[in-house]
């Protein structure tokens, strides 16, 4: 394959889980990570980072073999990204690590989870949710088949249109297309269902009823976490009870917002920046 010259390289710090925590931390939340990283460089930054947002980092261990998982991301000129994911330390993280941070789950309100970790530990994770009657969001990325048991056991599931495709087989390309791939997984168990479609929004199912949410108009620079910021910023607005149209416009704001910038979790915003956009107001 011929190179490609150009371009600007840059390291920030990233993966789902870390880039859903620091988002819900900026957008006002009061957040507990559980998560595994390398005994290296990569897995210092990312604990200094995670610290310096005021998290919770107890329930984040440090594995003494595998490295932090890292990811090479290319983002095109109109702010489209693809992404190459080496999963490290993530893939380690077993359920044992979940029931560790019991404590932390028996005092929260929302457990937001992702696929970049073992399904197993998902399914830990999702179970003690259960329990101690938490709200649980499932961020189905990166797109997987899951299994009956594991969507039975979750409240709220955000795909995107591709991980839409994934697990209801439907293309999503219209508000009744939308509502056929909610109505598959409502009969799974899933009482709402939240599809994100980029710069349109979402479209939102919640117990059989739906509606199209639209999302801000910006100007695009780097989509990548867009997803990440939204399930983030969506877990506070519902810890705030806010009701779940508003959470999902907060929501929106927020993502919004990070694709105006560069990286995975530099481009997360404050809640200040999330409400003025929401009140209609210049950002700085
Ligand atoms: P993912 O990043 O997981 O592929 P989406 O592309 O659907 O997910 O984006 C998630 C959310 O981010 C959207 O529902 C929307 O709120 C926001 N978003 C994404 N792209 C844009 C954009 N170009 N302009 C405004 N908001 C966007």
């Amino acid at each position: 394959m011929k190179p490609y010259w150009g371009g600007r390289f840059s390291t920030a710090a990233g993966g789902k889980g870390a880039n859903q925590a620091v988002a819900a931390a900026r957008a006002g939340g009061n957040v507990a990570f559980v998560a595994k990283l390398g005994r290296d460089m990569f897995g210092d930054k990312a604990l200094e980072g995670l610290k310096a947002d005021h998290i919770d980092t107890a329930g984040v261990s440090r594995d003494p073999e595998a490295p932090s998982g890292v990811a090479e991301i290319f983002v095109s000129d109109s702010g489209e990204n693809s992404i190459a994911v080496a999963s490290g330390a993530n893939a380690r993280l077993q359920p044992d690590v979940i029931k560790k941070a019991e404590a932390s789950l028996e005092s929260a309100d929302i457990l937001v989870m992702q696929l970049e970790i073992p399904l197993q530990t998902i399914q830990a994770a999702a179970e003690l949710a259960l329990k101690y009657n938490l709200t649980t969001i499932l961020n189905p990325a990166p797109a997987q088949p899951l299994s009956d048991e594991l969507l039975n056991t979750v409240d709220i599931i955000t795909p995107n249109e591709s991980e839409t495709r994934l697990l209801t087989g439907i293309e999503v390309q219209d508000n009744d297309s939308a509502q056929k791939a909610a109505d598959i997984l409502h009969a799974k168990g899933i009482g709402t269902v939240i599809i994100t479609l980029g710069k349109k929004g979402v479209y939102i199912s919640d117990q059989n009823t739906g509606e199209h949410i639209p999302g801000f108009s910006v100007k695009a620079v780097d989509t990548t976490a867009a997803g990440d910021v939204f399930n983030g910023a969506l877990a506070v607005g519902l810890a705030e009870k806010q009701p779940l149209q508003n959470a999902i416009k907060f929501a929106n704001a927020a993502a919004a917002l990070s694709v105006t910038q560069l990286g995975a979790q530099p481009s997360a915003p404050h809640r200040d920046a999330i409400l003025n956009l929401l009140k209609g107001k210049e950002n700085s």
